[in-house]
């Protein structure tokens, strides 16, 4: 098992587990006292431990040796903002987000997002899971729902906005098309590249004609189409991130 610990990784430092990892590795699992796990803290590495029952129905791991060491190169930094959708969608965004490398993930509460009620604590663990399954060693960064102007002032200056827009220009061609503003992504990846990035995806009813000129009169922010179909907003941002990593992400 590897497991996400909030905790300095030395050798010999013992940490005792909360009671869902405890639970996890002594009950389910039903390790014995010196059975391997791995563990990573986001800051140093991974590093294998070995479990032992402690007090109570606790168990404490001790670090015995780093096994890798945090990403040394600086990698191309991926945000994802995204308007959130119904729930079990919404967790698929967060899980694959983390999969495909996001560096840091923004809920964003555009005119027609339904959900108003959004559980950052939830995504950070539904993202915790994922970075443990997945292998990273870095947690992505959950931040807190914000409106469609915070999410991107609070964007590094120059910061390359990818705007999913299925509409592309609904006067001249409905879907992105040729004609339409928004341009084939792989086309504006290819300019993008080394760039750090910002993808931006719609709820349900997708960006309002203002939010939409709103974008569009933003510096650095480059209107994609992902096709000539309407793509749920999982299906847009899980297609967008993986056609980025493929191009851009390192
Ligand atoms: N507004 C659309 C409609 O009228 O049915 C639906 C929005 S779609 C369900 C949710 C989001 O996915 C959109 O806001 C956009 O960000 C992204 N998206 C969907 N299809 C897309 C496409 N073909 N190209 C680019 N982005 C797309």
């Amino acid at each position: 098992p590897r497991l996400y610990v909030d905790a300095p990784l030395v050798a010999s430092g013992v940490i005792v587990l909360d009671d869902e990892q405890s639970n996890y590795l002594l009950r389910v699992l039903r390790l014995e006292d010196g059975a391997p796990v791995r563990l990573f803290n986001g800051r140093d590495g991974e590093w294998t431990a070995a479990v032992r029952k402690a007090s109570g129905k606790r168990a404490e791991v001790t670090p015995t040796g780093q096994i890798r060491t945090q990403d040394g190169q600086i990698r191309t930094d991926l945000t994802l903002l995204f308007a959130p959708v119904k729930k079990d969608q919404t967790d698929l965004i967060i899980e694959k987000a983390t999969e495909l490398g996001a560096a840091r993930m923004v809920p964003v509460l555009t005119e027609r997002t339904q959900t108003r009620t959004v559980r950052t604590d939830r995504f950070r663990k539904i993202a915790l899971e994922a970075a443990e399954q997945t292998e990273r060693l870095d947690l992505p960064e959950i931040l807190e729902a914000a409106t469609l102007d915070a999410a991107l002032d609070a964007l590094p200056e120059g910061m390359a906005v990818i705007f999913c827009d299925e509409a592309g220009d609904e006067a001249e061609a409905p879907w992105g098309g040729k004609t339409g503003r928004a341009r084939p992504m792989l086309e504006v990846l290819e300019g993008l590249k080394g760039r750090p990035a910002a993808i931006l995806t719609g709820p349900e009813g997708g960006f309002t004609p203002g939010e939409r000129a709103f974008l569009l009169s933003r510096a650095e922010t480059y209107p994609v189409s992902l096709g000539p179909r309407i793509l749920r907003a999982e299906t847009a941002a899980i297609s967008a991130m993986t056609l980025w990593q493929a191009v851009c992400g390192d």
